[in-house]
């Protein structure tokens, strides 16, 4: 086995993790390990844009209220405040790394506008805007002499002090003093040290058999860090996106907000507009109101789709404000532009993750994190669109001034552990089937879009708990043996995530956001939310008490 030791380690090359590399290499080595090619991540997949304040008829306060709406009682207005006000310097650092946004025809930028924002402030590049950051800021990690990056190589679990020493973690005080990896292409496992580590795995989509996700969406780093003694928090908050192109196979191609921004309408197959009829807002109403809609329409008339009418929009100005989305849709046959487009509901953003403090710190001294695996009460019980960006490249710079100034302090506590030990594989109890791999995958995704879906009820929870559980048990059976499939190893995280989400979801007796249950139709308390937690060091699932606040550091 092979060691590698630096000052930083970053887990996952996305707008986060690269974010944070670029501004933690002025004080420090830093290794970004990556599980794919390092341009594979949600990233570069988002169309939209980024919201931020900037045009003369917006205020951070509209923003803020924006946000508190979509969040439905359940954000935490201090981080909502300043995570909106700390926008325009995300922005800055975001252009002063490379990112170019499309300019306005007077100055300033051209804004785009999505559901639940009362004004047009979504930086975009087009409909390009993810892969317009995420490979700018690839380019400049690529050229900074201070970072090296690991493709392919797919982290496996986080390597702390207390494991290390056969005790269990303690919050606030077990250390994370690196990772183990596989790397594919050698075929074995590496340990990687450092003092500071940034967690920036991404989402979760991969959980649900329809998704939007790219297929590294499979909930590691929420795996990992729980696994590791972090709590999580919120999990049962999945945003379904409600326009994605309708595939009998399964839907991943993604139709952006911003059409709907521009004028395009959801109607049922037969052609009627019923949007209006579930809220005021019509098809540019909250996207969990939208996603419920589309479902109820779906099931009462036995459709397998909807349709998005593009019509209004004109088809010069399709073409020149949504290129990427008019082009794939051509190559599928469709053009978008003179006819209505099939769509369907799938999997798309996870609100819950690793609970953070303001900083990013997580539970674990070392740890931070950043971008969709984390859980900072920013977005509450639902996500108001292009702010998952925002909140990505704030916390990532947060992140990485935190760990900077915590570098040399931390130095010294991981120094015992640098080299780290060589991973121990464990026994596995009965032989790998690669059969019974692919088809727990199957099963794992198909019991979550068909029991912990857009409409949950008690019965399909409590029968979702019985199910995951069992397919857990056999996963871990024959996991440790077989590690050196990355297959395997998103598997493990997959049954373990899956089970956490419904657990999150069976704790919560109300619907809430993106949490719908048939069994409690309403809000419990109109007052405020509390948050539901995840406990690895005693195991438990719960709601947050009355005054207790997960993000605040004792
Ligand atoms: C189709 C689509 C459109 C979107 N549109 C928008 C939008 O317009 N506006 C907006 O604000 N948000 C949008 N989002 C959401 C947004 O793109 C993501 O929330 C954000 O990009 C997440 O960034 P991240 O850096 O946290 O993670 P990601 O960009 O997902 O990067 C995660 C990285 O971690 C790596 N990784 C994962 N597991 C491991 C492991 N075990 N070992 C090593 N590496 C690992 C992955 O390979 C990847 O490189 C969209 C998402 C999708 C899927």
């Amino acid at each position: 086995m092979s060691k590698q030791q630096y000052d930083f380690l970053v887990i996952g090359s996305g707008l986060a993790g690269l974010l944070f590399a670029l501004e933690a290499a002025s004080r420090g080595r830093v290794a970004v390990i990556t599980k794919r090619l390092p341009e594979e991540s949600s990233t570069v997949h988002a169309q939209g844009g980024i919201a931020s304040v900037s045009a003369a008829d917006d205020s951070f306060d509209l923003h803020m209220a924006d946000t508190l709406t979509a969040g439905a009682g359940l954000c935490r207005p201090d981080v909502v405040a300043g995570v909106v006000a700390e926008g325009p310097q995300a922005i800055d650092a975001l252009e002063r790394h490379g990112v170019t946004l499309s300019a306005g025809e007077n100055g300033g930028y051209d804004l785009g506008r999505e559901g639940g924002h009362s004004r047009r402030r979504i930086l975009h590049a087009k409909d390009r805007t993810g892969r317009a950051i995420g490979m700018a800021l690839l380019e400049r990690a690529q050229q900074d002499s201070n970072i090296d990056i690991y493709a392919n190589h797919c982290c496996i679990d986080l390597i702390t002090d207390s494991k290390l020493e056969g005790r269990h973690p303690v919050p606030g005080v077990t250390h994370v003093v690196g990772v183990y990896a596989l790397d594919a292409g050698a075929g074995s496992i590496q340990a990687f040290s450092a003092p500071q580590v940034l967690l920036a795995t991404g989402g979760a989509g991969k959980v649900y058999r329809y998704t939007s996700n790219p297929d590294v969406a499979t909930g590691d780093g929420l795996a990992m860090a729980y696994r590791a003694g972090a709590r999580l928090a919120n999990l049962e908050f999945v945003q379904f996106h409600p326009t994605c192109l309708y595939e009998p196979r399964g839907s991943r191609f993604l139709l952006s907000e911003a059409l709907r921004g521009e004028g395009a309408v959801i109607k049922s197959i037969s052609g009627e507009a019923f949007m209006e009829a579930y809220h005021p807002m019509g098809s540019l109403a909250p996207r969990d109101v939208v996603a419920r809609a589309i479902d109820q329409e779906m099931k009462r008339r036995g459709d397998r789709h909807v349709v998005l009418d593009l019509t209004a929009i004109g088809r010069e100005r399709v073409k020149s404000r949504f290129p990427m989305i008019y082009a794939t849709c051509l190559e599928e046959g469709i053009d978008i532009a003179h006819e209505p487009v099939p769509v369907v509901p799938a999997a798309h953003y996870l609100c819950g993750g690793v609970v953070t403090d303001a900083a990013g710190r997580t539970d674990l001294v070392g740890l931070y994190a950043a971008g969709e695996v984390t859980c900072t009460g920013l977005h509450g019980a639902n996500r108001l669109a292009s702010n998952s960006l925002l909140e990505a490249a704030v916390f990532a710079l947060r992140a990485a001034h935190a760990a900077g100034e915590a570098l040399e302090e931390h130095r010294a506590r991981v120094a015992a552990w640098s080299p780290p030990p060589p991973w121990n594989p464990g026994q596995a109890t009965v032989p790998k089937e690669s059969v019974l791999v692919n088809a727990h995958w199957e099963m794992v995704r198909a019991l979550m879009w068909d029991f912990v879906g857009i409409v949950r009820s008690d019965h399909r929870l409590g029968l979702a708990e019985r199910y995951i559980a069992l397919l857990r048990e056999s996963v871990e059976q024959y996991y440790w043996d077989f590690l050196l499939d990355s297959d395997l190893i998103e598997l493990r995280n997959l049954a373990l995530v899956a089970q956490l989400i419904i657990r999150s979801a069976a704790v919560r007796p109300e619907s809430r956001g993106l949490h719908f249950n048939v069994d409690h139709p309403g809000i419990a308390d109109e007052r405020g939310g509390r948050e539901s937690l995840c406990e690895p060091v005693t195991g438990a699932v719960r709601l947050v008490r009355a005054g207790e606040n997960p993000f605040a550091r004792g």
